[in-house]
C-alpha cells in the first residue's frame, strides 16, 4: 500500500456477458458510490469493446482481454492493440493464466505481445501466475520470477503495466489465500523488481492480487503492505465489485488492522 501507487482495480468478465449483462453491470456501477481514487477497468470480450466503451463513464477504463503481437494481417480469430483502440479501449490483460492454460500460451509468446501492446500505446495488466502444484512443490519464485524475467524484457514503458499475481490455487478452489500469503508473493515480486528492473520501477509499479476476491475479504487485503488492488473474476459479475473498488477506503475493524500490522511486520 502507498500513496504513490493508485489504487486499481480489474473486473475481468471473461466470456461470461453479453449486451444485457453488461447494461446490468453498468447501470450497478453508475448508481453505486465508487471511491474516486480507485482507478477502475473492466476486462471485456472483443465483441463487445466498443458497446462496454459506449456505456461506461469514461473514468472507467476498458481493456480486452487478450491480443495479438502484430498490427494487421492474415490472422483468423485475433485482434490486435490497433483495433482495440478503434474501439475507444486503452487497456489489454496478457498472460491471463486461462490464456497460458486453455490456449498454451508460452512466456516468449506472451512476451512478444506486451511487447507489441506497449509499442502500439496500450497500458497492460501483465499476469504472472502460480498453480498448486508449483505451490506444493515450493517453486513459487522460481515459476514466477521466470515468468517477470520474460516479461521484464519487452517492457519499455513501466508506467503503463500494472502486473497481477494470479493464485491459481486460491481461484474457485474453495481455498482463499490468507493475508500473510499473498503479502509474502507480492512482496517478493517488488523486491524482483527493485533487484532486476529497478528501485524506481518497484516503487511505482502497481502489484495486484488475482484470487477469488470477494466483498468477504477485500478490505482485509486492500491493507496489505504491497498491494495496490485487485484483478477480480466471479466477484466482477456481482454486486462485490462495487464493495472492492471501495476496499481501500473502507472502514476496517481493530482486530483486522492490528492482524494485517502483524502481518506487514512479519514481512519486512
Ligand atoms: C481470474 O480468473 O483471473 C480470477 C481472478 O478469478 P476469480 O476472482 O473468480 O478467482
Amino acid at each position: 500500500m502507498s500513496v504513490n501507487r493508485r489504487f486499481f482495480v480489474i473486473g475481468n468478465w471473461k466470456m461470461n456477458v453479453n449486451q444485457a449483462r453488461i447494461q446490468e453491470i453498468v447501470k450497478r456501477m453508475k448508481n453505486s458510490s465508487l471511491n474516486p481514487s480507485t482507478e477502475v477497468v473492466v476486462g471485456c470480450p472483443s465483441c463487445y469493446l466498443s458497446y462496454a466503451r459506449q456505456q461506461l463513464p469514461f473514468h472507467i477504463g476498458v481493456a480486452a482481454q487478450n491480443c495479438y503481437k502484430v498490427s494487421y494481417g492474415n490472422v483468423s480469430g485475433e485482434i490486435s492493440p490497433a483495433m482495440i483502440q478503434d474501439c475507444g479501449c486503452d487497456w489489454v490483460i496478457l498472460g491471463h493464466p486461462e490464456r497460458r492454460t486453455i490456449f498454451c500460451e508460452s512466456d516468449q509468446f506472451i512476451r512478444e505481445k506486451v511487447a507489441h501492446a506497449q509499442l502500439a500505446g496500450m497500458k497492460v495488466v501483465a499476469c504472472v501466475c502460480e498453480n498448486l502444484e508449483d505451490r506444493q512443490a515450493q517453486r513459487t519464485e522460481e515459476v514466477l520470477f521466470a515468468q517477470m524475467k520474460a516479461l521484464a524484457g519487452s517492457i519499455s514503458d513501466w508506467s503503463r503495466v500494472v502486473v497481477a499475481f494470479e493464485a491459481l490455487w486460491a481461484s474457485g478452489t474453495g481455498v482463499l489465500a490468507t493475508p500473510a500469503e499473498v503479502q509474502e508473493v507480492l512482496s517478493k515480486l517488488r523486491l524482483w523488481l527493485r533487484e532486476n528492473v529497478s528501485q524506481q520501477v518497484a516503487n511505482t509499479t502497481r502489484i495486484i492480487y488475482a484470487g477469488s476476491v470477494s466483498s468477504a475479504n477485500c478490505q482485509e487485503l486492500a491493507r496489505l503492505l504491497d498491494l495496490d488492488g485487485f484483478l477480480v473474476g466471479s466477484a466482477a459479475l456481482k454486486q462485490d465489485i462495487v464493495d472492492i473498488i471501495n476496499a481501500r477506503g473502507s472502514q476496517v475493524t481493530e482486530s483486522q488492522v492490528s492482524r494485517l500490522e502483524r502481518v506487514s511486520h512479519t514481512m519486512m
